[in-house]
């Protein structure tokens, strides 16, 4: 029995997942993603993300912005509050010399968006409903053994890139220990629309029990994303819908008028979450399999998505200077460059969680101060700005611009038979 052979297999196929295979377009790399739900379960997650302006580069420079930016909100202004503190912090395009602060889009619109460019491509072969089981590292190939319900199968490629998420098999497979620490803060999301128009303007307000986030989304939609500790949280959820609606209603502010819940709210434990190492012969970590944040500020995703757009340059100079791919030398100069930045971005997620989730006095007395330079002095408005969106560096993948897929074109999905 041949077995099936690719350049790179990415086990995984989420949105930082398949920006990489798309990032990888026009390559010639022959890629492979195995993932184990659906293609249909993959992309019905009932959650929206706040995107930075560099996530639209990267997803124009793979070809995929223009089917995903008229089904997203395009924030004019981001609005950064403390608790009942009258000063407000008020964050423009003006600030980043960009056409909007922020984006928002629904899981579904970014997954649909890349699976469609991805489908369409005749060097990237889809295995949904494949799940892997055993990666075996040899050279010049790592195997991967799936499981598809039909039985067991083999893969190899000389690299392997586990996007499998923050519980990743493959990374615990390979032996590469984490630090972190859970919080004491839950995640509670829910879908609500405001009786007044939300004029696409993002809210982010600090209490003390943790940030309370309001991103506009169409259709006079919003996705709140409301922390609070644990005990709490689960307290909140529990309430009946119209006391869960009466105490959103409070913490939402007076601004959108009375709420419909659109969606059940969903609770996540926070935590913190850094890979030791984002590489080793033959497999390189990518999104929250690498590293995962406290939802302030919503970094996540934005920054599994600047790892996607450096992999893939990483990738595409190796192969061009004939290099094999999954070579350490080669793998390192993505692991140095991700690895620095996610590390900044985690650690300053974790102090303007810490700061504004306090009542000590002292500190009140101090973030209060730097809102009100942030409010009279732009330069430092920019810094933060810039610190929070990666527009600092982070190289775009190296594809055709506005390459977008042709309708109508040829599906690579595929499915392994027996034998
Ligand atoms: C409440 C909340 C709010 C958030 N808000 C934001 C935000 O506003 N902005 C932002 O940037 N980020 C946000 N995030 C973070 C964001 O959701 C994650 O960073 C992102 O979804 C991670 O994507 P991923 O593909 O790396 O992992 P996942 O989404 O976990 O995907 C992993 C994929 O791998 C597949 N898989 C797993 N194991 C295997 C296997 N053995 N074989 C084959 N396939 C496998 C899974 O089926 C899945 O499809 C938020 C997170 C939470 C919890």
């Amino acid at each position: 029995m041949t077995v099936p052979t690719y350049d790179v297999i990415l086990v995984g196929g989420g949105i930082p997942g398949l920006t990489l295979a798309c990032g990888l377009r026009a390559s010639g790399l022959r890629i492979a993603v195995v993932e184990a739900q659906s293609e249909a379960q993959v992309g019905d997650r009932p959650v929206a993300y706040a995107l930075s302006p560099l996530s639209a580069k990267i997803f124009q420079a793979v070809g995929v912005w223009q089917m995903i930016a008229p089904a997203i909100t395009h924030f004019p202004k981001v609005v950064l509050s403390d608790a009942d503190y009258p000063h407000r912090v008020v964050f423009t395009p003006a600030d980043l010399g960009e056409p909007a602060v922020y984006y928002c889009a629904e899981h579904r619109v970014l997954q649909r968006a890349l699976q469609n460019q991805v489908a369409v491509d005749p060097d990237i072969t889809s295995y949904y409903e494949t799940r892997v089981q055993e990666v075996v590292y040899d050279d010049p190939l790592a195997e991967v053994v799936v499981e598809t319900g039909q039985g067991r199968h083999h893969l190899a490629a000389p690299l392997v890139v586990a996007a499998d998420g923050m519980r990743s098999q493959l990374r615990q497979w390979a032996g590469i220990k984490t630090d972190g620490w859970d919080y004491w803060q839950s995640c509670i999301t829910a879908l609500v629309s405001p009786v007044q128009s939300h004029q696409d303007i993002a809210y982010e307000r600090f209490w003390p029990s943790g940030p309370f986030a309001i991103l506009p989304l169409p259709h006079n939609r919003c996705q709140v994303v409301w922390v609070a500790p644990h005990a709490e949280a689960k307290a909140i959820t529990a309430l009946p819908p119209d006391q869960f609606m009466a105490a959103m209603e409070e913490r939402y502010g007076a601004h959108a008028g009375s709420l419909t819940l659109l969606s059940p709210p969903r609770v996540f434990p926070a935590r913190l979450m850094h890979s030791r190492r984002y590489c080793q012969p033959r497999l390189a970590l990518l999104g929250d399999a690498a590293h995962h944040g406290h939802p302030v500020g919503g970094q996540g995703l934005n920054l599994g998505i600047r790892d996607a757009a450096t992999l893939a340059q990483v990738l595409v100079t190796a192969q061009q200077q004939h290099q094999d791919l999954g070579d350490l030398k080669v793998l390192r100069r993505y692991g140095r460059r991700r690895r620095l930045e996610n590390g900044g971005v985690l650690l300053f997620t974790d102090v303007l969680n810490r700061t504004f989730s306090n009542r000590w006095w002292p500190i009140v007395v101090f973030r209060r101060r730097v809102l009100r330079v942030m409010i009279g002095w732009s330069p430092l408005r920019r810094w933060m700005l810039r610190l929070m969106t990666g527009l600092w560096g982070t190289p775009l993948p190296p594809t055709a611009e506005g390459v977008v897929a042709a309708p109508g074109g040829r599906p690579h999905t595929q499915r392994l038979r027996n034998g």
